[in-house]
């Protein structure tokens, strides 16, 4: 059966970003640490941004050996045998950057000297939070957009006091709220990039 073919329209261009923050994030006991990157989550976000018509996926790590960690999988999946062996992996994993800290992710990410708008996410409420509706909005709008998402406890309050905007936390109508990385990116994308039923 031919696919049915996506019209322009599917196509409309998105300027997002995602970023899987590794450094500064809270442990259970609230202190800031650095976490281990997790291998699912580079296959599982890398795949989900390419579905979505994310631009690049950093992973943000100061860790030397992580960094190093990061670029074997990557390079595994890009020019090795995995890229032989499995040609869509390939595909989603050259979006893939590797950078030390937040503030050099800001610089990477800028498009001729222009930040995108940073926009965090998290299991808990925050004041400053705008709704998924109104980001979707503006990423219609031709927002450059570049989401943040946490690993261990979350991100920092001092690394969220730099964002621009909070997308509300993914909740259903208990008070469970404790989704893993990857499921947490995979709702967030669809809700702000997903193409809906006509
Ligand atoms: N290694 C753990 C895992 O993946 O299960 C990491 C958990 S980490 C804290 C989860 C991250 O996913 C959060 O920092 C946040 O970016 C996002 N997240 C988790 N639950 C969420 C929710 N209910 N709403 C929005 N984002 C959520």
């Amino acid at each position: 059966v031919k696919e049915k073919s996506d019209g322009p329209a599917a196509h409309w261009p998105v300027q997002v970003d995602v970023a899987l923050v590794h450094y500064p994030v809270y442990n259970k006991n609230q202190e800031i640490i650095g976490s281990a990157v997790t291998n699912l989550d580079i296959h599982d976000i890398a795949r989900a941004g390419r579905t979505f018509g994310i631009g690049t996926y950093y992973i943000v790590t100061p860790y030397r050996d992580q960094q190093k960690l990061v670029g074997e999988i990557v390079s595994h999946w890009q020019d090795g045998y995995g890229a032989r062996y499995n040609t869509d992996r390939k595909e989603a994993f050259a979006s893939i950057k590797i950078c030390d800290d937040l503030q050099s992710l800001y610089d990477l990410a800028a498009v001729n000297g222009h930040k995108p708008l940073v926009v965090a996410t998290s299991a808990r409420e925050h004041a400053k939070s705008i709704s998924f509706g109104a980001m979707r909005q503006k990423i219609h709008a031709g927002a450059h957009v570049l989401l943040l998402f946490g690993t261990a406890w979350g991100l920092t309050e001092q690394a969220l006091a730099g964002v621009d905007h909070m997308l509300p936390p993914i909740s259903g109508y208990g008070d469970y709220r404790h989704l893993s990385v990857r499921s947490a990116v995979s709702i967030v994308f669809d809700r702000l990039l997903g193409r809906r039923e006509e």
